[in-house]
Formats: C-alpha cells, structure tokens, sequence
C-alpha cells in the first residue's frame, strides 16, 4: 500500500489540506530531503517583537500601556500629544512617582517589572500592569525614549531605545515624574506599518483609548493634543462627572445611579433609560478594579436586567465599574488583559442582574415625546462637553421619587374580560415610580380608536392602548404562572393541526413547559399534533392557529430558548395575540380600566419587546415646541 504519497502520512496530509496539485509534490520531495531544523533560543529582540506583534496592535495600543504605566506611578496628571494619528510620535507624560536612575535600562528590559515582588502577588493584581513587556515591545518596534525624575531627586534622567539598541542613561533637564516618547512606531515591522489607517482613524482611537481609560479615575487629570492642538481635556472631577463623560451630553438627564453590593462585591456607575439604548454597544462601558474589560458573561447580565424594556438588539447604555477582592479575578487570561476570569462568576451576574433591575423596576421609565438627539461624532464630544460644562455642572441624577399614591383598581364593568377582569396582582417593589395622572383616568381620551391621551401631574401622556395592554396582560400572566398553571379549558373536540416532523420532534422538550401555559398538545400521527387543552383567558383565539404560530415561531427563533426565556417568549406571544389592537373602539369604563391597571404593574413604560407603551410630554416641552420660553 506503501506510495510516494503517504510515505509521510503526517506531513502528507498536512500538505494536501492546504495546498493543491503540483505544490504537493514538490513539497513532499523536499521534506524526504531536508534534515529537520534545530532547535535555538530566539533573540531577546525577536522575542519582544513578536510580544509587541501582541500587545502594540496599532498607535492608540501604545497609548493605553504608557498611561496606565502613569496611573501605576500615581500621576495626578496625565498629558498625552500626538502627532500625525500617532504615527509621528506619542509623548505621555505624567507626574508620577518617576523611576529610578539604575532601574532605566531596566524598564526597557523583557520581563522586568516593579509591579509583583512575589509569586503570590500575580494572584492578587492591583496594578494595571505587571507583565512587564510593554515598554520592551514598544521600545522594540520604535524610537523611544523615556525621561524620569524621581520627586525629591534634584536630577533627572533619560534613556533611548532605537528599534531594541538602548543606550546608556544619562542626566537630562525634566520635571518630577515621567515622559515616555515613541516615535516612527513600527518602523521595523513594515506589515504592521502598512495596517496602520489614516491620522483621523487612528486619532479617533487614542482619544476613545484615553476617555475609557479615564473614567475610573477622576482624581487624575487628562489631556490629549494632536499636532498641537488641544483636543480632550478631563479635569479632576467627581466620580459621577467624568462617568458623564463617556456619553453625549443628551444623556445626562436620562441616567439613573447604580450603587448595589454584597458582602464582598461591589457594583457602581450609571445606566442611561431604556431609551437610550442603540444598536451597537458604543455607550457600554464595563470596568473592573479600575481595569476595562469586555465579558460576555455581564454583558448577558445587563441584557436580561433591559429585558423587555429595550427592543431586541438594541444596547443599553451603561458605564459599571466592579469592585471585587483581586484574589477573586485573574486578569491573567488575554496579553492586553481586557479578558479576565472570575472566581464566581455567577455571582457576579446575580449581583449586575439584580442591582440593574431592581433600579429600573423602581424608576420612571416613560420616554419623553421628544426624542433625545444623540450627538454621535466621537471628536465633537469633547468640545461640546467643555462648552456645555457650566451649565451641567452640577445635573441632578434622577432619583427614586416618592410612590405614587396607591391608587385603587376601579370596579369592573365586566364588559370586557380582557381589560377589566384578571385580578390585578399587588406590586412587590415598593417606591416604584408611574407618571400620576392628575385628573381622573375617565378623563383620557382615545384617539383614532389606537391612542389615549389623559393628562399628568406635568404635562400630558399619550398612551398605545395595544402596547400596555399587552405589557398589562404580561406581567399578569407572569405573576400568574409563578404562583402554579394557568387556568386550562380542555377542548371537547381537539384541534388538530399538521406539523412537521421538525416541529413534533421541537415540541416534545416544551411540552412540559405548554402544559403550565395551559397548553396540553401532542402528536397526531406522523405529520400532525392535536391541541387537546388551552388556556381559559386566550378563549377568543382559535388554539390550533395558536399552536401553529407557536411551531412556526419556534423554527425560527425559539429554538436556541431554554428555561426562563422561552417562557418569556411564548408569554410575550400569548399577551400580543390577547391585547386589545390599535383600531379597536374602547368604552370609558374600558379606558379606566386599562390606565387604573398601569399604575399596578411593573415596566408598564414598554412592551414586552421593549418598545414604549407611553411617551410623556411635559409642560416644560410643550413651552418649548410653542415657543413660550422666556416669557
Ligand atoms: P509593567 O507595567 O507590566 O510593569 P512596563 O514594561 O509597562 O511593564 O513597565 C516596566 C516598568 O517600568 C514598570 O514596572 C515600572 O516600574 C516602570 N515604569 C514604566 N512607566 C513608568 C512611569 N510612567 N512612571 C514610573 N514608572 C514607570
Ligand atoms: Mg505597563
């Protein structure tokens, strides 16, 4: 069986799934000819140019080792200039604790740090650095130079570093503390240099890199200049102010403060309302012991507290910064560490989960009818903010106000079910918030058989009558549920409805899920399930068009659902298909029904899938929209 061709099986597979024809051959006669290579250590200037390939991705990746080597050295000050996107040189400088004299070469050197003395200490890490690569990497790929006057030394002194040939330290002029200088980045590593964008581009980075290494420190003040103009300035600020910073201005009135722990971990920061949730994750920030991170795992966390608020793949905005014991954490996962590891990370989840929710479910969360413009250019952000500063200075965070006064279902006409009769379930979360209406509900009126309108304590709000219909049915059916199975009306005839082989085999694991729903169904021969029982309060819907829906649905979209969010998903269809729809005449007695049941539930602000059910327009915008301001 033996062949010129798998005389190397090994090798000759290798070759055949990645290249064609003729190249085989040729390879495989040079690899029966050619001794193998020997093993060498690598040079210690190849070694940091492959670490750099690593960790200096592109200009603003040096930007972010350099500053956080200042918020290490416990610089108050960091000013960072720029010239050409970084391409032409990045200087930061700081006014830190400095290095010192003999410690120079050094701080060019692989694998040299001040940051862990002990093995132990890289299980509990307090720096933000402590591999002590970055500045061989950089120095590696560029010409550097690092200029350092320790605070109470009367000398300072600066070392070069061209492309990994360092020179001896010498004595130069300088304030205390440190300034590192990069120039020609990359200059050795021509693929690299060719992946490097135009200056806006890169500059955009460095300036997004500076903002989001800023926020956990408002004791420190940042600034940026690019080709000599001063473009980003954060002073020194209060905790709150400089979290601000990281979104638009038309925000800031949006936000709630979050500030919830348990015993060992704590989470802070702000979240904007569910209307300022975007479609990308530009205004997310997520922080821990001071260090960025991106994790899945929160992220998801974050995601479920909106859930229902904000309308499928959109992103709410959230600055949060974890505080946990650093021997809970190893950040010792990822070269640019933005990757860590909890110890627990379910608990971590729990705490982001609840602490979010729990503050939204305690918030006014109607929107406002004028929508907040969102200022998106990333380089007028900075500008505007210094120019709006005075004015903002001190912005209220919205608060928990008073619950309002709780106010008593009225008594049901009966007349239809689907508004008026499930029993309104008391509200478990006290101090939540509802825009009060200020005259009576009777007082609302429909518009276009779609909209009411009534009047509230500050303005008017206009209502989608099929939107908080459906959350008001929701959050009932939910409450419901929760306490054991939904009432179910066994059907005298079963409706039998043709299914594929896909969809039997998709209902068998959700069945015991339908059966609390109410929902008895099962296979009916080969291409067919019969729906035996139904839920007492759809009983205006036809159960075999429902279970079809259900399938159909399930195919597409459900199929990834397990547990909670698929009950989630089948509750929030069940509540679409029983809400009164936009185009159905309501009585009075109806409208105070439904506005009564408002006040009792919670989210009533959004749908199900997060789109409002009301939009508030207060005096103060209907002044503004007529133009009676300043009288
Ligand atoms: P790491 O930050 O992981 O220790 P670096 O290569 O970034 O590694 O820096 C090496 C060492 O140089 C640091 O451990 C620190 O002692 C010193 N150093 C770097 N930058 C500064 C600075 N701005 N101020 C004071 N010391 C610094
Ligand atoms: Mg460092």
């Amino acid at each position: 069986m033996t062949n010129g061709r798998n005389k190397f099986p090994a090798i000759g597979g290798l070759l055949e799934r990645r290249c064609l024809g003729f190249v085989i051959r040729i390879s495989l006669r040079y690899s029966e000819l050619v001794p193998a290579q020997r093993i060498q250590q690598l040079s210690p200037s190849l070694v940091n140019r492959i670490a750099a390939g690593e960790v200096i991705e592109r200009p603003a990746a040096v930007v972010k080792e350099l500053v956080e080597n200042a918020i290490d050295a416990g610089a108050t000050q960091i000013h960072v200039d720029v010239e050409d996107g970084g391409r032409e040189l990045i200087r930061v400088i700081d006014n830190g604790n400095g290095i010192d004299p003999a410690d120079l070469p050094l701080a060019f050197a692989s694998h040299a740090t001040s940051k862990l003395v002990t093995d132990e200490d890289l299980f509990a890490i307090h720096t933000m650095g402590f591999r002590g690569e970055a500045l061989a990497s950089i120095g590696s790929v560029s010409h550097s130079r690092i200029l350092s006057r320790v605070p109470g030394q009367n000398a300072g002194y600066e070392i070069f570093n061209k492309g990994g040939s360092i020179s001896i330290p010498q004595a130069a002029a300088g304030n205390a503390g440190t300034v590192v200088e990069v120039r020609n980045l990359f200059f050795n590593t021509p693929a690299r240099r060719k992946f490097i964008k135009g200056a806006p581009t890169e500059y955009g980075h460095i300036s997004e890199m500076i903002l989001r290494l800023s926020l956990p420190y408002p004791n420190v003040a940042f600034n940026l200049t690019h080709n000599g103009r001063n473009t980003l300035s954060l002073p020194k600020t209060s905790v709150e102010e400089r979290l601000l910073s990281a979104w638009p201005d038309d925000f800031r009135d949006s936000r709630l403060a979050i500030d919830c722990r348990d015993a060992e971990i704590r989470l802070r920061g702000i979240i904007g309302l569910p209307e300022l949730a975007r479609p990308t994750a530009k205004y997310q920030f997520l922080y821990l012991n001071g260090r960025h991170i991106r994790d899945k795992f929160i992220q998801h966390a974050l995601r479920e507290a909106f859930r229902g608020l904000t309308e499928p793949g959109r992103y709410p905005a959230a600055v949060l910064m974890l505080e946990i014991p650093a021997q809970d954490v190893d950040v010792n996962v990822h070269p640019t560490k933005t990757e860590v590891r909890f110890r627990d990370g379910g608990r971590i989840h729990g705490l982001v989960l609840s602490g979010i929710r729990e503050k939204l479910l305690g918030s006014d969360l109607t929107p406002a009818a004028v929508p907040i413009r969102v200022d998106s250019t990333a380089d007028s952000r900075p500008d505007m903010r210094e120019q709006l500063a005075s004015f903002f200075r001190q912005g209220p965070v919205k608060q928990d106000g008073p619950s309002a006064s709780d106010p008593q279902p009225p008594t049901s006409n009966g007349q239809i079910p689907d508004i008026a009769s499930p029993a309104p379930i008391q509200n478990s979360t006290s101090g939540v918030q509802r825009l009060p209406l200020a005259f009576p509900p009777s007082a609302a009126i429909q518009l276009h058989n779609s909209y009411l309108v009534a009047q509230s304590d500050d303005g008017m709000i206009i209502i989608d009558q099929h939107a908080l219909h459906e959350r008001i049915m929701y959050e009932e059916l939910l409450a419901r549920v929760t306490r054991g199975p939904l009432e179910a009306q066994r059907l005298l005839i079963p409706h039998v409805v043709p299914a594929s082989s896909r969809q039997i085999a998709l209902l068998e694991p959700i069945r015991p899920l339908l059966e609390r729903l109410g929902i008895e169904v099962a296979p009916f021969g080969p291409d067919s399930v019969a729906v035996q029982s139904f839920p007492s309060f759809l009983e205006k819907l036809d159960p075999g068009e429902f279970v079809t829906d259900l399938l159909e649905r399930g195919e597409q979209e459900l199929l990834d659902l397990h547990g909670e969010e698929l009950l989630h998903e089948i509750l929030d269809m069940m509540s679409c298909k029983a809400a009164v729809k936009a185009g159905d005449p309501l009585t009075p007695a109806e409208i105070e029904a439904l506005l009564a049941r408002r006040e009792l539930v919670e989210r009533s602000s959004n749908c199900p899938h997060g789109r409002p059910t009301t939009l508030r327009l207060s005096l103060k915008d209907l002044d503004k929209q007529f133009k009676r301001t300043g009288f």
